[in-house]
């Protein structure tokens, strides 16, 4: 039978606790920083191009949440259709991207955020404008590769490590 010396277990393990403490911590202190995420990622929100949307409503056929609304208006003498509401209960969305992927006339795009948390049940519908590209609300690259570029470059935790 082997027999170990009381104690050598617990110095052991304070070596390794004492070996860390001089160490650079690798965690990110979210929220006061932020790692970029990376370009491939698909996103959990939505962005809607309203300029190319023409209302034909494949997207909310192809959701399968079934969270799309859309409303559209006959303009008769132009004759096409004006879409008057667009409409995501992302409460529901789960991020599937399919809808993206149905849209015949990008006029969908995944967003790049994902800081998305509401306070309220209701702030999660979004509508119109709320649905617009904007420096906060970037589009992802998914099913558009040409957009990757645009999006910053992703932080490696090694890099946080290494750059203070
Ligand atoms: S991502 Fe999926 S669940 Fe969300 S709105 Fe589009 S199709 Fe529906
Ligand atoms: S599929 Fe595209 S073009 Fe058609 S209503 Fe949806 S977002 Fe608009």
């Amino acid at each position: 039978m082997k027999f170990e010396r009381y104690g050598i277990g617990i110095a052991k393990g304070l070596t390794v606790t004492i070996r860390h403490l001089f160490r650079h911590p690798i965690t990110t202190q979210y929220p006061e920083q932020r790692l970029n995420i990376s370009r491939r990622t698909r996103g959990n929100e939505l962005i809607w191009d309203r300029n190319n949307c023409t209302g034909c409503a494949t997207c909310a056929k192809t959701c399968p949440q079934g969270v799309i609304h859309v409303v559209t208006a006959a303009k008769i003498d132009e004759n096409k259709y004006e879409v008057e509401k667009f409409e995501v209960d992302t409460g529901y969305c789960i991020s599937c991207g399919l809808c993206v992927e149905a849209c015949p006339f990008d006029a969908l795009f995944m967003g790049y955020a994902y800081e998305l948390a509401k306070y309220r049940r209701g702030e999660l519908v979004q509508t119109n404008e709320m649905l617009f590209a904007s420096e906060e609300r970037r589009r992802s690259a998914y099913m558009h590769p040409e957009l990757a570029d645009e999006l910053p470059r992703q932080t490696l935790l090694l890099e946080r490590n290494t750059e203070e």
